[in-house]
């Protein structure tokens, strides 16, 4: 099939985006299932938290207007520990044993930590007590019953999760996972662990797809190695149709060489092609299309330029099908360059590059010497790219440079 021009990475991105069409659908989760996975509901706080007045720290409870001439030697009446309140009231000269986490009773509004005490058995004296340090946390500080935290479309990493469960959600609302098969293609192929003859390589692939994949919000599936034939290919294809999975990512095989029979195989399953060359390096070829409900790319086969492309595409394509609205957006950040850079060619450039700080403390991101497409050992060293726009102009260190951080793609 015939495509002229390059699309502009913003283009294709565009079409990924309105080619994904529907959102997936939903499912009821137990929250502890939830990790990674993307909200189909808003989460509103069931209580307040701190649901009472909470000690910061191990000490005494006590009524500050006792403290005016220290040291003064209180009565222990009680203890309030965390989980185990101390219901009592609280009369002058008297103290109670508090710690971290614990209700603060609601006579006392100080607790004097108990390295500013002497414990004396049931008595303490309290040595010392500084009026702008009550360590009381009050109530509903950090949020309220009611609060809506968390809304639909947002992603259930660590820190939300952790929320979510303070807030006392239990069952929850998710967006399904979009199911991705994924295929490496190529004679030269062989999964770690089997038998690899001189003239053949690992699949690497297979893994930073897997990888970007699931941290996206996508269940990946290993379709394993197709060799360079029709008959391989269709098998595998008929595989991932029968999965009904929701996209297929295929690795290698999509140029224009006598072995690359992705994109014609595809095409004699019925494939409708979008497009099938990014202005893009690296990753030239590249190709996007459908097969009924299911989404195809065609990514490039370098290990480099299969992670770039899967970062670049495949993930924005998983994002849109869990209903994120910026997922046409490249993800990018401003720094400084730390070092020279030669004009640009035609395509967006994504060099490899290690973040740091120069002499003043602004962040800097310094490309790798090296940046052929198959080193996966400068991928793996590497936590940033460089994003350079098609017919950028020579840049001098120091000079602002858009990044995008790998640390988005675990
Ligand atoms: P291709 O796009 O098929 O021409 O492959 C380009 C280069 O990437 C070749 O050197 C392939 O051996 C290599 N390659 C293709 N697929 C993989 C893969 N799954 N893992 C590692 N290297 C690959
Ligand atoms: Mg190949």
């Amino acid at each position: 099939m015939k495509q002229k021009a390059l699309l502009s990475v913003d283009q294709a991105l565009a079409r990924i985006v309105s080619g994904v069409g529907s959102v997936v659908g939903e499912e009821r989760l137990a929250l502890a299932e939830c990790f990674n996975r993307v909200l189909a509901q808003d989460i509103s706080a069931l209580r307040t938290q701190p649901p009472f007045r909470a000690s910061a720290m191990d000490g005494y409870a006590v009524r500050s207007r006792d403290l005016n001439d220290l040291p003064r030697t209180f009565k222990v009446i009680g203890e309030s520990a965390a989980g185990r309140s101390y219901d009592g009231s609280i009369a002058t000269g008297e103290a109670v044993r508090i710690f971290t986490g614990a209700p603060v009773p609601d006579d006392a509004d100080t607790v004097v930590i108990q390295e500013d005490t002497t414990a004396l058995g049931d008595t303490v004296s309290i040595d010392r007590f500084f009026p702008d340090k009550r360590h009381i946390r009050d109530a509903g500080i950090d949020f309220s019953e009611g609060q809506t935290l968390l809304s639909s479309g947002m992603q259930l990493d660590a820190r939300r999760l952790a929320l979510a469960a303070a807030m006392g959600a239990d069952i929850v609302t998710v967006r399904r996972k979009p199911r991705v098969a994924i295929l490496a293609t190529g004679d030269e192929l062989v999964q770690p662990g089997s038998p690899c003859r001189p003239d053949q390589i690992f699949s690497s692939n297979t893994y930073s797809l897997k990888g970007i994949v699931e941290n996206a919000g996508g269940e990946a599936i290993d379709l394993g190695v197709a060799g360079d034939s029709y008959e391989a290919l269709a098998e595998a294809f008929a595989k991932a149709r029968a999965l009904k999975v929701d996209m297929l990512i295929t690795m290698g095989g999509v140029s224009v060489g006598d072995h690359d029979l992705v994109q014609p195989a595809l095409i004699r399953e019925g494939m409708t092609l979008d497009f099938w060359k990014v202005a893009v390096r690296p990753g030239k070829p590249l190709m996007f299309g459908r097969l009924e409900d299911m989404l195809l790319f065609g990514l490039p086969g370098n290990p480099v330029s299969a992670f770039i492309t899967g970062i670049l595409f495949a993930v924005p394509a998983i994002r849109a099908l869990l209903g994120a609205r910026d997922a046409g957006q490249l993800p990018l950040e401003t720094c400084r360059l730390g070092a020279d850079l030669d004009a640009n060619g035609d395509r967006q450039d994504n060099l490899r590059a290690v973040l740091g700080l120069d002499a003043e403390g602004h962040l800097i991101a310094t490309p790798l010497a090296m940046q052929d497409s198959s080193l996966l050992s400068a991928l793996a060293l590497s936590n940033a790219l460089i994003v350079r726009k098609p017919h950028a102009i020579a840049a001098k260190a120091g000079e602002p440079c858009d990044i995008i951080r790998l640390s988005r793609y675990l």
